[in-house]
């Protein structure tokens, strides 16, 4: 898109005083921020109706991407950025005399997801449409995101994240393609005149479901796509009533805020049902309005189930295609497995999602028969071959429950996990039984990311060196990052590559001064963990290495100066997890105020973590802590993040950690702990009662949790250490401390050679390139959605 300067300082000046009413002066930077936002949306609204008309024309297959969560971060650099308008923006505000940080920092970040799940969804909607793929979200607009976390003595304090106060000036409200999804009732099977059954509804509960579509910008690709997130609201019968008002709404008011055990609660069931019931009738439409007859559907249509919570798409598709388009239960059903895909998240079978029959009856009678009549042909069909022992493990319904990941998988033509460990350990865990069934359908998708955000945007020092190095083919083609393993020995290179950096850290220690009032050097190693808080990713394990550290200094040691950076929420419900945080935050205040630590270990636990603080930490890392339990980690991305920026990882043999390593080098990578096999293996007689007498250091540090060495920790204290000694330390975090102290002294005995220390950056940075999104959504398309990617327009 080509805009002069001049005629971005014109459209803006028209777009603020049409908007405002009012000179630029008079602007907050809110309202600055606004007006752009709605500059940057008119550039990009040609190309959007324009992709759109285009695939309809060509009749282009579609993805449609179904995840309850999406976590796109912050909009406007990015959307400039593809649409390469950043440096013309940015000089035509300086030339408007506005402060462009400020207009950047108004901007919102969507939080309408709890971690990885969602940012992973918003990562393969850039890439989609950065690799013109025609791919598009379909989700909910949560009323209130996830909570916006505070501090308070050292307790996790949830304030509720009005996001949409201010309004969001990048998505656009269709209500002429809203839709009406049914509840509850009860459902009567009507013989027609042509022999077959209607459905008739009756006393049913009907909510409208209003669009809200927001524009993916491809990377320079002219391609953009849609991510449409549904509203609820009464429909035009009820919407006179403020309790009715009310009372749909409730459906989309806010996000659960967990990874995991929100089954069993009812309005989580209703959020399920309603973006997957009104995303479905929506593409539909559209497909018959495009296509004409329905059973070309998976010719042009590909439907991702990503997690099992959209999976119940699978009996909604089938009461789409039977009861109102007519077609016969065969062909409806050949037609949905052909359109479904499947992604699996998570190898803990207690996180796996069921529905008490009774519950899901209630609230969705068509799709409990439906779900029924899945179950019984399944049984039928595969009995004979497979036994009923198996059969009755894999099947949907047993027990009274709805197995969500079950139906997912019957109902798919294609499942995957998220890296090759997670993948092979699907078929031998948690969908074992399946896998005997449908052998074929199982495949690895390795997760990826966007580099695009984490260093084109985030960590511009280094991408403008990248930029003068190997030049700027990178930025299109991560992979060319390889590249830069030939200047891997150049020492004048590798001085640049600290530089950048050091400036990164200059950056992060002025963010922690400002949130924390916390001094911390610049120059020492800066020690990342950012996640979700819970109890497999082990922040406590680097919580006990913190306090080694601690004791070591108060002893006299001398080791390198490490700034310990944290950033992670933990669900308001999970006790344990807040534990740990107020444990975090009181070692925090303990090292933080000791004169003996000054300049030698800091604590800075930044509140909130989010996309937008995670583009602030990840540049200045030095060291990358993915250190879940072994098996524990589906595969992780903020691994991927933090090693495009240069750290070095210290990690567990996990997840894509073990990609990470073979891409980048053994050398690249402090590796510890138990294999998953070896964690297996040893579960059956691990005793910490026993690693804890024998360890004098385990000893001393697990002490402190209730001796009072470290002060306000009393109940959080008694919690931890009775998990870790009464409960036998589920993720073995005593078993794997004394190798955790081996690889970080193996990172303290590097780090005395700069030198080495940044080649083996530099390996890590060369060898990202391969986690691109845009490779992964690649895969994906050419394996499961089997649309043929088409070259940028
Ligand atoms: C990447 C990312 C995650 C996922 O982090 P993991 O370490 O892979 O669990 C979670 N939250 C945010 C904001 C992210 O950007």
């Amino acid at each position: 898109m080509v805009i002069t300067t001049t005629q971005f300082i014109k459209d803006y000046r028209d777009v603020a005083l049409r908007w405002f009413a009012d000179g630029l002066e008079n602007l907050s930077p809110l309202q600055q921020y606004q007006t752009l936002a709605l500059v940057v949306k008119g550039y990009a609204a040609r190309d959007w109706a324009r992709s759109k008309a285009h695939a309809d024309k060509t009749q282009q297959k579609q993805v449609y991407y179904f995840s309850i969560e999406f976590m796109p971060g912050r909009l406007l650099a990015s959307n400039l950025l593809n649409l390469g308008l950043k440096d013309v923006v940015d000089a035509g505000l300086a030339k408007l005399g506005l402060d462009s940080a400020a207009v950047y920092a108004a901007e919102r970040d969507p939080g309408l997801g709890n971690g990885g799940l969602g940012r992973l969804a918003s990562a393969f909607l850039d890439a989609m449409a950065s690799t013109g793929m025609a791919g598009n979200g379909n989700g909910i607009r949560y009323r209130y995101g996830l909570f916006e976390q505070r501090f308070v003595d050292g307790y996790q304090v949830e304030v509720p994240d009005d996001w949409l106060r201010d309004s969001y000036p990048w998505e656009t409200r269709k209500e002429n393609r809203a839709v009406i999804v049914k509840f509850g009732g009860h459902v009567d099977l009507v013989p027609g005149a042509s022999g077959h059954l209607t459905a008739v509804y009756q006393g049913t509960d009907d909510v409208l479901a209003v669009p809200y579509d927001t524009a993916m910008i491809g990377y320079r690709t002219g391609t953009v796509n849609t991510m449409r997130l549904w509203a609820a609201e009464p429909t035009a019968e009820r919407a006179h009533a403020l309790a009715e008002t009310a009372r749909a709404g409730a459906i989309t008011e806010f996000l659960y805020p967990d990874d995991s055990d929100t089954a069993g609660r009812e309005l989580r069931l209703r959020q399920e049902y309603f973006f997957v019931s009104a995303g479905l009738q929506s593409i539909l439409t559209h497909f018959k309005r495009t296509h004409g007859d329905v059973r070309l559907l998976p010719n042009f249509v590909a439907v991702h189930i990503n997690d099992t919570h959209p999976a119940m798409a699978v009996l909604e598709l089938m009461r789409l295609l039977l009861d109102e388009e007519q077609l016969a239960w065969d062909q409806a059903w050949q037609l949905t497995v052909a359109t479904m895909s499947y992604t699996n998240h998570t190898l803990m079978a207690e996180a796996l999602e069921t529905w008490p029959l009774g519950m899901f009856q209630d609230l969705l009678p068509r799709l409990a028969q439906l779900a029924f009549e899945v179950d019984r042909r399944f049984r039928a069909r595969y009995l004979s071959r497979f036994g009923s022992v198996l059969v009755n493990r894999a099947a949907p319904l047993q027990d009274g429950q709805l197995h969500m990941a079950n139906l997912a998988v019957i109902g798919s033509h294609a499942v995957n996990g998220v890296a090759k460990i997670h993948s092979e350990l699907l078929k031998t865990t948690v969908l074992a039984d399946l896998y005997q069934i449908f052998p074929d359908r199982f495949s690895n998708k390795t997760n990826g990311i966007t580099p695009r955000r984490w260093v084109q945007l985030a960590d511009v020092p280094l991408a403008t060196l990248l930029d003068d190095v190997i030049g700027t083919k990178w930025r299109h083609q991560p992979q060319a990052l390889v590249a830069l393993r030939s200047h891997a020995s150049d020492p004048a290179f590798l001085s640049r590559l600290m530089a950048a950096k050091h400036e990164n850290k200059v950056r992060l220690a002025a963010l922690i001064q400002a949130t924390l009032g916390l001094e911390v050097p610049a120059d020492a190693m800066f020690d990342v963990q950012i996640k979700r808080l819970h109890a497999y990713k082990r922040q406590l394990l680097h919580v006990f290495g913190i306090l080694e550290h601690y004791l070591a200094i108060k002893k006299g040691a001398v080791r390198p100066p490490r700034v310990h950076v944290f950033g992670a929420k933990a669900a308001p419900s999970y006790r344990y997890a807040k534990a740990v945080i107020r444990l975090i935050n009181a070692v925090a205040a303990l090292v933080n105020a000791d004169p003996d630590c000054a300049g030698k270990l800091a604590v800075a636990f930044l509140p909130n973590y989010g996309v937008s603080l995670a583009e602030a930490i990840i540049p200045a890392a030095d060291v990358s802590e993915q250190i879940s339990l072994a098996g524990t980690e589906a595969s992780g991305t903020s691994n991927m993040k933090l090693m495009a920026t240069g750290a070095l990882t210290l990690a567990t043999l996990d997840g894509a950690n073990i990609e990470i390593r073979d891409a980048a080098g053994k050398e690249s990578m402090a590796v510890f702990g138990l294999t998953e096999q070896e964690a297996k293996a040893l579960r059956p007689q691990y005793n910490a009662r026993e690693r804890y007498e024998r360890d004098p250091v385990l000893h001393r540090i697990v002490d402190m949790l209730t001796d009072g060495s470290i002060p306000n920790i009393e109940s959080e204290g008694r919690e931890i250490r009775a998990e870790l000694l009464d409960y036998n330390d589920t993720y073995f975090v005593l078993a794997d401390f004394a190798d955790y102290l081996a690889a970080n002294r193996r990172l303290d005995a590097l780090w005395g050679d700069p030198v080495a220390w940044a080649k083996l950056a530099t390996e890590n940075i060369a060898a990202s390139g391969r986690f691109s999104a845009d490779l992964t959504v690649q895969r994906y398309g050419r394996e499961i959605w089997r649309v043929l990617p088409e070259q940028p327009v």
